[in-house]
């Protein structure tokens, strides 16, 4: 690997000291910190660097790159070039760098932006640095409306940043005797994905069409088969990974391609974690490397969160740490974490937030395809608790409960935690939505092919809000013993409200869904449903005092995800129907036909056609009544009418697959894609 090259794609930090006159450089540091806006001389001097290093490496076109309400990425390309009376002339100035307008009529904006005023601006957020990619200069940026309304999932995403920061620091400096000026979320992203060949890719429309299978079984050794096939990595899949490490490491991305041991063909990549707004950014490029470069390799990489029934899906780990400007991370298990008062208000201000916003979380991880992953046994379930480890909760536990033996009983767990499992808390339970890991909070719901902003943002705004709560509890206390007794009191007060929130065991057991509703716990079936809690009161009323969305912009994002909702659902419904029409039954009769009567699937395939039929026909008419401009009142009809018979028609055809002969299965079946890398 050639480490000499990291970063020379990305005008960072270094590269910025580098090429920008010295006063240049205080300047956009100056800028960062005080979230200043770029004055015009500042911008032009960093425009003109960034043009010529951009020029060096060859680039001819630079592009605002943002991250509209669809969540993918965005970009419009400009050239560097301008005629000027007749000459081409290279320019680009300060203005182009900072502010662009893209043509924003086509992006999603639920309402918030009418077509006769498409115009949307895009604005350079110097946070995050530009990078260069394929000839050319990408510049990030937040995108917004002529209002000044967001269009973009970045937007909200550096506003409850800055609602965390201030929160965080107001609470730290009443606490302690050293001062802050900042307190940054920080995240490292775990990308799940699954590749697989693309001639095999080519040969199914629903993967094709939809990222994932909506027909298929489990061959009849799956277990045996992942063992086999995680004896090696393929070579394919070896020189794919070393690609990607190698263009991610010039984009300045820490990052390590691993072979993942859960599902056959699925792997995983994350890199160093960072503040969050460089990590949903990072992330986004990640996924974009993945897919690119696995078409050099003629393989397909499939980010959606459930590509095979019945196999292990695909998510985002989402691991998040409040580190102050000094460089302390409040989330670090101190040694003596029950003397360490900020740790304990810190963490208890976190399960307090997840208790009280559960369904954010939930909304937050949420998207069609993690419909088919959460709860579904084999990923976290959609219950959100929170898993501490033993110690941790033993003591916060106690605390709660005042038991005169506890002293005792804390010093023996704490003997045993320091000795037998010091400070790592990562494998300890996998089956827990969110799980403290000794330094972060591990949050496992997020779905793979998810732009990981919006849940950061949910996250950062449902803590700054807990934080603030509690320092408005503290702050009348003015000397440091009764600020001490109290924040002692608040933390067991909180602790004894929320611990129903706390979960050790097995969150996979039925007993689990059981005991979360007596602890009224909310289960929320699916991201249908979790869409509408965006809008309650509770929620609403944060997200505006915490100034991350307006009441506008939040009922324009509901919108947004109702429709989002129905689109990918009729989407994966009509591709059923295509499938079926087009693939299985042809094939089925021809099997059918060839089939002696004597061979009793003979008998058996009929029925599937004329059972198949029926439910096709069902939901054809079905589809043609679903023409409503009301989303809510679609999204309806689609989860209670429309699923149930596409999986009906899915479960017809799974339950004879592997009856079929070679000769007239319709597409490729599991096993193929499982060994398909080999070749
Ligand atoms: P796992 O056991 O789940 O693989 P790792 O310790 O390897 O966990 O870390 C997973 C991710 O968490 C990496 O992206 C890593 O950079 C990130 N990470 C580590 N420390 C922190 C932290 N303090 N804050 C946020 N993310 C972190
Ligand atoms: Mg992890």
């Amino acid at each position: 690997m050639r480490f000499e090259t990291f970063g020379i794609n990305s005008f960072n930090e270094e590269m910025m000291q580098k090429r920008l006159p010295h006063p240049i450089y205080v300047k956009w540091q100056e800028t960062i910190r005080k979230k200043d806006a770029l004055d015009q001389n500042t911008a032009d001097a960093i425009a003109h660097a960034m043009k010529e290093w951009a020029i060096e490496k060859g680039c001819t076109h630079y592009s605002h790159w943002f991250q509209p309400l669809n969540g993918l990425t965005a970009e419009k390309h400009e050239a560097f070039i301008d005629c000027k009376e007749g000459k081409p002339l290279i320019c680009f100035s300060g203005k182009e760098l900072i502010k662009g307008e893209p043509d924003a009529s086509s992006f999603p904006s639920g309402g918030l932006r009418a077509t006769f005023e498409a115009r949307g601006y895009t604005y350079w957020d110097c946070s995050s640095y530009a990078f260069i990619r394929d000839k050319t200069l990408f510049i990030p940026t937040i995108f917004l409306s002529f209002n000044g309304e967001s269009l973009d999932l970045k937007t909200p995403l550096l506003r409850s940043v800055a609602a965390i920061s201030k929160e965080a620091t107001a609470l730290y400096n009443l606490l302690c005797e050293e001062k802050i000026e900042e307190v940054i979320p920080h995240v490292g992203l775990e990308q799940e994905y699954f590749l697989v060949d693309r001639d095999l890719f080519l040969k199914r429309r629903d993967l094709v069409l939809t990222g994932h299978t909506l027909f298929g079984s489990l061959p009849p050794k799956a277990q045996e088969l992942e063992s086999h096939y995680f004896g090696s990595i393929p070579q394919r899949v070896q020189s794919f990974m070393e690609e990607v490490d190698e263009e991610l490491w010039k984009l300045g991305i820490y990052a390590k391609s691993e072979h993942n041991e859960v599902a056959p063909a699925q792997f995983e990549i994350a890199p160093i974690f960072c503040n969050v707004n460089v990590a949903v950014d990072q992330n986004q490029i990640i996924m974009e490397v993945l897919q690119k470069i696995a078409l050099k390799h003629n393989l397909v990489c499939l980010l959606h969160e459930k590509p095979f029934k019945n196999i292990n899906g695909s998510g985002k780990h989402n691991n998040w740490s409040l580190i102050t400007d000094r460089g302390k991370n409040l989330l670090e298990l101190p040694e003596n974490f029950k003397e360490d008062q900020t740790f304990i208000v810190f963490l208890a201000a976190i399960i307090k937030a997840i208790d009280e916003h559960a369904e954010l979380i939930r909304l937050g991880s949420s998207n069609v395809g993690n419909d088919y992953r959460l709860g579904g046994s084999e990923a976290p379930p959609s219950i959100v608790s929170m898993f501490l480890g033993k110690p941790l909760e033993d003591y916060l536990l106690d605390l709660v409960s005042g038991n005169k033996t506890k002293d005792h009983q804390i010093d023996k767990i704490k003997l045993d935690f320091l000795t037998e499992v010091p400070f790592d808390f990562a494998d300890r339970n996998r089956t827990s939505p969110v799980a403290f890991t000794g330094n972060k909070i591990e949050f496992r719901m997020l779905g793979s092919s998810m732009n990981a902003a919006t849940f950061n943002t949910y996250i950062n705004t449902i803590v700054a809000h807990s934080l603030k709560e509690i320092r408005n509890e503290l702050a009348p206390f003015k000397d440091r013993v009764s600020l001490k007794n109290a924040t002692l009191d608040l933390c067991k007060t909180i602790i004894k409200k929320h611990q129903k929130v706390l979960f050790n065991g097995d969150g996979y057991s039925s007993k689990w869904i059981e005991e979360a509703k007596k602890r009224k716990l909310p289960n929320i079936k699916n991201f249908f449903e979790a869409i509408n809690y965006l809008t309650l009161d509770k929620n609403e009323k944060i997200f505006i005092e915490q100034k991350v969305f307006s009441k506008a912009e939040l009922s324009a994002r509901k919108e947004v995800l109702l429709e989002n909702h129905n689109k990918l659902q009729l989407i994966d419904i009509k591709t059923v129907l295509l499938c079926l029409y087009r693939d299985i039954l042809p094939k089925l009769n021809r099997e059918i036909k060839e089939i002696p009567d004597y061979d009793f699937r003979h008998e058996m395939f009929q029925e599937t056609v004329k059972q198949l039929l029926e439910k096709a026909q069902q939901l054809e008419k079905l589809l043609e009544n679903s023409d409503s401009d009301n989303q809510q009142e679609l999204g309806n009809k689609i989860i209670i009418e429309l699923l149930p018979l596409k999986e009906d028609i899915r479960k017809l055809y799974d339950k004879v697959e592997d009856k079929i002969s070679d000769e007239n299965l319709p597409f490729p079946t599991y096993m193929d894609y499982f060994f398909g890398l080999d070749s």
